[in-house]
């Protein structure tokens, strides 16, 4: 008898009660290992990712849980060959393997860089800028985002054991949150590997993640409303958790990604003799064939011109012949194995009933020449074509988890648009067209039911990344039938963990909440230049008000002449007078930008490096010649670089004139020493 899959719970390897359930190889039908998780403790479970993994998790700020995730993604990529032994038993080609173990790993590193460049060092995120609320500035709104004191529960489908924990654990880590991971039975052996080995590091804080191998059993009932549950498997099992009492009545937010009949289009300017021809038809042969079909956002309907389909059929049959089904990791081979033989069952159960309104043009459900493999023991399984008759309603029903494919035609652009949007919502389309307007109608009719939309032609094939292959840094999800839910899409995954709030008060208390400075809220003067202060001597607030400087008619004409910036607003008297907005003569907006910059500036070397730029640039009022203007500058936002010796420094910048009104308001950001002299200077 193989070995037991074991759980790890609150710091120790658990093994269930029973000798557990077999788990089989793919390709060879022997036993892998046993699965069970009979006798855990499902209540300390959840008590140990509250108390212990979410305290030790949100202790740290986000640019410090990136570091860690971006160590943990180069721990796992050292280690990663045991997991392709491991994955080939799945039935994975190496292809399959790289995208479900590379794309895991690639995924974490995605999160751990958008971490640090678009988090700040922080525990908390603001949500866009503030809301005035009153009309003297001394009442203010801002939204924070902020972690919750609860675990992020995840199960997952059996098709990504490795990138469907990953996905999941990245962001919700980033997000403060201790995951509990519940891998799918079938190639749970690959997950409890991966898990063996991210514990083994150390590098994450303990508590932050729990694994569960075997029956999610009353977990769910642990769960309370700072706890959220992200599911990925079927619509069938989705219904079950949606009625959870848990859910229902208990505040558990639950995320579904279930099934999805996803399309691919072919554009009705498309001719045989075009490259886009040959693109549809290959991505739709990649889309059926790689991981054997069995991916969420693989291609289910073929959607062709009807004047066309013929051609399609057949060009599509012609590739198909050319893929090798066996033994994975036999090099001819290009589709290996279903997960399982009860998987086998299912697709060609539902190859039966797609029967009922299609007819197979290429394929034999019950039939496959396999290499290197017994056909009887694995689960091979032929691809499948089949050819939709005119009023086919189960192709948009019927999901087959595995290498099958239907063709449908249609007749118009608005028939497409209606047959894709029969799926009730799936996760990706792909429009394959080169016609600009076939590109608008169809992917603005198309995009309400889905939630990502690919548009492949001769331009971007080269760096196209595919149909099938959902990426961190875009949203994985569909509406409808798809689940509903929204899963990577960037930094956004990260946001869905937290809680959003609304703070509202005055500037101070905004300040002092936040940790970053408001408009309206107390500034420091005092006699030293808050450019000459390193970071550790910088406070939130210190601010600097400067000399006032008259800008003069030769000024303009001067940086008019030097600039090239001869706009006749700055140059034709007449001309600007008879502009409203104007009135006559005014300043460039980037010389009243330049001037302020002489007016606030320490000229001399010290701990402020450099300025990387300016954000939120505004010019509010036109400075006329013989004008005066003063600039305000308060230090707003303070961001240390855990890698650097130096951290960035946001300031908020007011240029008024000499009646009080703003003329620009910006931020300038700046490079700023984080010990002054730095050390090795003097
Ligand atoms: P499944 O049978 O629904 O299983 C999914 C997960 O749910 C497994 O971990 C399973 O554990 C667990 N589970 C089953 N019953 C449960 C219950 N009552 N309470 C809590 N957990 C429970 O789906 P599957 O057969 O593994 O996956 C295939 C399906 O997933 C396909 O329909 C496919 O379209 C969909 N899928 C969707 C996406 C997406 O991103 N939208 C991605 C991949 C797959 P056990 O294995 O231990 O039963």
């Amino acid at each position: 008898m193989s070995a037991l899959l074991e759980s790890y719970i609150a710091g120790q390897w658990f093994r269930a009660q029973d000798e557990g359930e077999p788990v089989v190889d793919a390709v060879t039908g022997e036993e892998v290992a046993r699965v069970s998780s009979r006798g855990l403790d499902y209540a300390a479970l959840v008590n140990h990712a509250r108390s212990v993994g979410a305290p030790a998790i949100q202790a740290l700020t986000f640019h410090e849980r990136a570091g860690l995730l971006k160590s943990l993604a180069k721990h796992l990529g050292g280690v990663k060959d045991e997991f392709y032994a491991l994955s080939a038993r799945t039935g994975a080609t190496r292809r399959d393997s790289m995208v479900d173990i590379d794309g895991g790993i690639g995924t974490v590193f995605s999160y751990a860089s958008k971490g640090t460049r678009e988090l700040p060092n922080d525990t908390i995120v603001l949500d866009g800028r503030f809301e005035p609320l009153g009309k003297q500035g001394t009442f203010l709104g801002q939204h924070i985002y902020i972690s919750r004191p609860g675990v992020a529960v995840q199960i997952n489908a059996f098709n990504f054991p490795v990138w469907g924990m990953l996905e999941k654990l990245a962001p919700a880590f980033l997000a403060g949150l201790p995951s509990i991971v519940k891998p799918a039975s079938q190639t749970a052996y690959l997950t409890e590997a991966v898990v063996r080995r991210i514990l083994e590091s150390g590098i994450l804080p303990e508590g932050s993640i729990q694994l569960v191998c075997g029956s999610a059993g009353t977990l769910l009932d642990e769960l309370t409303e700072q706890d959220c549950v992200a599911f990925t498997g079927s619509a069938h099992t989705a219904a079950i958790l949606r009625n959870h009492s848990s859910v229902l009545h208990g505040g558990v937010r639950l995320g579904v990604e279930a099934d999805s009949l996803n399309s691919a289009i072919l554009g009705p300017d498309v001719m045989t003799t075009d490259p886009e021809f040959d693109l549809f038809v290959k991505s739709v042969v990649t889309e059926m064939t790689v991981k054997a079909g069995q991916k969420c956002t693989a291609i289910r309907r073929v959607l062709v011109p009807v004047d066309i389909a013929d051609e399609v059929v057949d060009a599509i049959s012609a590739k198909l012949a050319k893929v090798t089904v066996g033994n994975p990791s036999d090099d001819s081979v290009r589709m290996g194995a279903l997960a399982s033989l009860a998987q086998r069952d299912e697709v060609r159960k539902a190859v039966e009933a797609l029967g009922n309104a299609a007819d197979i043009v290429f394929g034999d459900p019950n039939q496959v020449d396999v290499v290197g493999a017994d056909a009887e023991k694995g689960a091979f399984l032929s691809p499948v074509l089949l050819r939709a008759r005119p009023g086919a309603v189960e192709p948009h029903d019927i999901e087959p988890f595995g290498p099958v494919a239907t063709v449908l035609s249609y007749g118009s652009i608005a028939e497409a648009v209606e047959l894709a949007a029969r799926g009730r919502g799936s996760l990706v389309v792909s429009l394959v067209s080169h016609d600009p307007q076939v590109a608008r109608d169809v992917a603005l009719g198309v995009a309400p039911w889905h939630g990502r939309l690919l548009v492949l032609d001769r331009d971007d094939a080269g760096e196209s990344t595919g149909h099938g292959s959902p990426l961190p840094v875009l949203v994985h999800g569909g509406p409808g039938r798809a689940g509903g839910g929204e899963e990577l899409g960037g930094i956004r995954a990260v946001l869905h963990h937290m809680q959003r709030t609304a703070i509202q008060g005055s500037p101070d208390m905004l300040t002092a909440v936040t940790g970053q400075w408001f408009t309206g809220s107390r500034r420091r003067g005092g006699e030293v230049h808050p450019f000459r202060k390193s970071l550790a001597e910088l406070k939130i607030g210190d601010s600097i008000e400067s000399d006032s400087r008259q800008v003069t008619l030769d000024d303009i004409d001067h940086f008019a002449e030097f600039t090239g910036d001869t706009f006749y607003a700055h140059t034709d008297p007449e001309a600007a007078a008879a502009n409203a907005l104007f009135g006559g003569i005014v300043a460039h907006g980037y010389l009243v930008v330049s001037l302020a910059a002489g007016l606030f500036v320490e000229p001399n070397p010290g701990p402020v490096l450099a300025n990387f730029g300016v954000d939120n640039l505004r010019f509010l009022t036109p400075v006329k010649a013989e004008d005066t203007i003063r600039v305000t500058l308060t230090v707003k936002q303070i961001i240390p670089r855990s890698s650097a010796d130096y951290g960035e420094v946001r300031w908020d910048a007011v240029v008024i004139n000499q009646e009080g009104a703003a003329v620009a308001t910006y931020d300038v950001l700046t490079l700023v020493a984080k010990t002054w002299p730095q050390e090795g200077q003097n």
